[in-house]
């Protein structure tokens, strides 16, 4: 294809580079993929460390600004600084996690969908369609307060409102030493999760199932239940009712069950907690978490698309010494694709969203072909021709443009 036959895009997408090898796949895969095919037409934000650190993490702020203007955005992984990366880049100060500044400012649920190939099985053996996860980001025990009971004792639960007026509830009678916790949640964050979730589902035409214990938290869990009630009665029933999809509530031990039996094929949203341990439960059976995609969504519709895994440190380092590796790109292309098809959506761009299509296409092609990087070569069910990330990237250009 000459430059001049290239997809045009008709707005920009915020686009977020990030750090070590994933920095490095990122400007493969514009170039291999992306840039011979499509006129990339992006707003550029560097997250990665260094830039972070120069711009005193404005960039960060920045960059979810630019996604709350232009809709949506893709991201690169990016190092979360701790103390021995402050001491690596010789940081100001210990920058808190990109992602959870963007997720802070767009106020969004992480969706993540594992992508799968017919020659890698699920380890649970009828899982037929990918299984997405929403996790609620916020509150619950992530923001608990703990405390030690040393001995005998009453404890009480206190709230005193805005004139001064106090309500106590009995917790509990001590008659030795003990532990005590207090959670909460508020009605914005359940909402905007709420909502968040009816929306990504009617995005994907999916079912949506959400789970909690609302049998023996009546207050807490229930009030859950009875906000995913209410947003989708008066907000989503009907769009629901036009695509074709349903709404579940379930006890979260019933939807455990219910998962492992399932054939897939659906979004699982669930409250803080089970979120963190179910997630790496699906993607552990799926296969690997380099084939595991996120997407971060607001309430008010805004999508930023990334790999769920981190910037690949361990292969950096073997990059840096000259070696080469054979890490899995197709997590970050399939960020890309995301962005790209969305925004296709949303302009009615139907060269875009193909675009976008055939390239996922071509990844699962040469994988189901027997070809791949090996992190998965293991994992197949039929012996596999291990390659390096350029050899792999190469296939995949080479698949694409027969498409
Ligand atoms: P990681 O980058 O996800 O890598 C952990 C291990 O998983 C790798 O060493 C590799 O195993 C395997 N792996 C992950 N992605 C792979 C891929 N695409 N291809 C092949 N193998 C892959 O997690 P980490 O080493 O714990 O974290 C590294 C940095 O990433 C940290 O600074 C962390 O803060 C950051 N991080 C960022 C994000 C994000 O931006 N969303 C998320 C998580 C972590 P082998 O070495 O055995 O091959
Ligand atoms: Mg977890």
């Amino acid at each position: 294809m000459s430059s001049d036959e290239r997809i045009i895009m008709r707005h920009p997408i915020v686009e977020m580079d990030g750090d070590e090898m994933t920095r490095v796949l990122w400007r493969k895969i514009k170039e291999t993929l992306l840039a011979p095919f499509v006129a990339l037409y992006t707003e550029y934000y560097d997250l990665g460390l260094p830039e972070r650190d120069r711009t005193g993490d404005v960039v960060t702020r920045e960059a979810a600004e630019a996604i709350k203007r232009l809709g949506v955005g893709v991201k690169c992984a990016t190092i979360t600084a701790n103390a021995q990366r402050v001491e690596e880049y010789n940081l100001k100060q210990m920058w808190p996690s990109p992602n959870a500044t963007l997720r802070a400012a767009l106020d969004g649920t992480v969706f993540r969908a594992p992508i799968t190939v017919r020659n890698i099985l699920p380890t649970v053996r009828t899982w037929k369609k990918p299984i997405v996860i929403a996790r609620h980001a916020y509150g619950d025990i992530y923001k608990g307060v703990e405390m030690r009971v040393p001995g005998a004792g009453a404890a009480e639960l206190a709230f005193t409102d805005a004139d001064g007026v106090m309500t106590t509830v009995p917790i509990h009678q001590f008659v030795g030493a003990g532990i005590l916790q207090a959670v909460y949640n508020t009605d914005a964050s359940i909402e905007a999760f709420a909502r968040s979730c009816f929306r990504f589902a009617l995005s994907v035409g999916q079912d949506l199932w959400f789970a909690a214990k609302d049998t023996i938290s009546k207050r807490y869990d229930h009030h859950f239940k009875d906000t995913f009630e209410r947003v989708f009665e008066l907000e989503f029933r009907d769009a629901f009712t036009t695509v074709g999809i349903n709404y579940y509530y379930m006890l979260i031990d019933d939807a455990v069950a219910r998962v492992v039996r399932s054939e897939g094929g659906f979004v699982w949203a669930c409250k803080n907690y089970d979120g963190d341990v179910m997630s790496d439960m699906v993607s552990a059976a799926f296969g690997s978490l380099a084939m595991m995609t996120s997407v971060l969504v607001s309430p008010n519709g805004q999508f930023e698309y990334e790999a769920a895994h981190g910037t690949v440190t361990r292969h950096y380092r073997r990059f840096l010494a000259g070696e080469t590796t054979s890490t899995n790109p197709v997590a970050t292309i399939f960020a890309w694709t995301g962005a790209l098809r969305k925004s296709g959506e949303i302009d009615g761009n139907a060269d875009l969203v193909n675009f976008a299509n055939r390239l996922e296409l071509a990844c699962v092609d040469v994988i189901e072909g027997g070809q791949a990087t090996r992190d998965l070569t293991p994992l197949s069910v039929a012996p596999m021709e291990a390659l390096s990330t350029d050899e792999f990237l190469a296939a995949i250009k080479t698949r694409l443009a027969k498409a």
